[in-house]
């Protein structure tokens, strides 16, 4: 079937189905066609919670879709591709955080949204990259233990250092960050380019970054200048090509999520012709998760 016939019959089920498409910035530009909502895991968590549609898809990956059922337990939740996992996420399991709260019973718990619903359960809160300093230093605690991303807490402890940030697990990170190198920005700057990093990437690239940003924020930041070199997932690039056609964009080609991209047009068809995919939290964890996600959302 051609690109185009998928996406006539994707747009023709979605309106039978009734559904909701939201798909994450780092997806393929042909899912972008077809979706109604594009953004990072806030602005696609804040779609999902007031969604009244009663099929919501979420073409990203898992937690994402986690989220979304967490937020509005009374839709159907699919996933066009059950694989498509977050490896950083994979790294937090519930019993790291019960463990290292062992050790530091008086910190606050914060886990980044990219963790299992089950994380979320035994968490004070939720953040992401664009409100994870805010988040924190909501917390009264001096102490705040913080995963999975390593990265994350120390952007997070070097713009708190009032805080002790508590890393877990050890070495936690996305694989697709790890992608950029100081050398890189420093020989990209020569050609007069600015720099934006998202908070994922290593703390020796996000010292050599203009700005650090959420894909989110991304977008505005990019507006106000000319040439840029963006750290993030490639997918980003595409984005900023269709909302900033006025800027230039470069990034790393080898910065791809392979999770990411397992969600194709042909599965997107499948998953709402069929009703399949379906993302369940269980009941036991739904509440905790809840309360995690609603603090962060409750934080002006
Ligand atoms: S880009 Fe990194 S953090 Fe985002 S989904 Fe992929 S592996 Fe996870």
């Amino acid at each position: 079937m051609t690109k185009r016939n998928l996406i006539a019959d994707v747009l023709r089920l979605k309106t039978e189905r009734k559904a909701l498409i939201l798909a994450h910035n780092y997806q393929l530009p042909e899912i972008h066609a077809v979706a109604d909502v594009i953004g990072d895991s806030l602005e696609l968590a804040l779609a999902a919670r007031k969604a009244t549609e009663p099929v919501l898809v979420i073409c990203g990956v898992r937690f994402m879709a986690e989220t979304a059922h967490i937020l509005n337990p009374d839709r159907t939740v699919l996933i066009p591709n059950l694989d498509a996992g977050c490896p950083l996420a994979d790294f937090l399991t519930p019993d790291i955080i019960l463990e290292t709260k062992k050790h530091y019973p008086e910190a606050a718990v914060v886990v980044y949204i990219n963790s299992t619903a089950a994380c979320k359960a035994v968490a004070d809160s939720v953040c992401t990259s664009g409100n994870a300093v805010r988040i924190v230093s909501s917390f009264p605690n001096r102490q705040v233990i913080f995963g999975p991303d390593t990265n994350l807490a120390s952007y997070v402890q070097s713009a708190l250092p009032e805080k002790e940030i508590i890393p877990i697990p050890e070495g936690g990170h996305c694989y697709v960050h790890m992608e950029f190198s100081p050398e890189d920005i420093v020989e990209v700057k020569t050609t007069g380019a600015s720099v934006i990093a998202h908070p994922e990437c290593p703390e020796e690239v996000r010292r050599h970054a203009d700005y650090i940003a959420s894909t989110g924020k991304m977008v505005e930041i990019a507006k106000t200048g000319d040439s840029w070199y963006i750290c993030t997932e490639s997918g980003m690039l595409e984005r900023l090509y269709e909302l900033c056609p006025d800027q230039s964009f470069i990034g790393n080609e080898d910065a791809i999520c392979a999770d990411m991209k397992k969600i194709t047009l042909q599965e997107l068809m499948t998953c709402l012709r069929d009703l399949s995919g379906t993302v369940q939290v269980p009941p036991e964890i739904m509440a905790g998760a809840r309360k995690s996600l609603e603090y962060m959302l409750s934080v002006p």
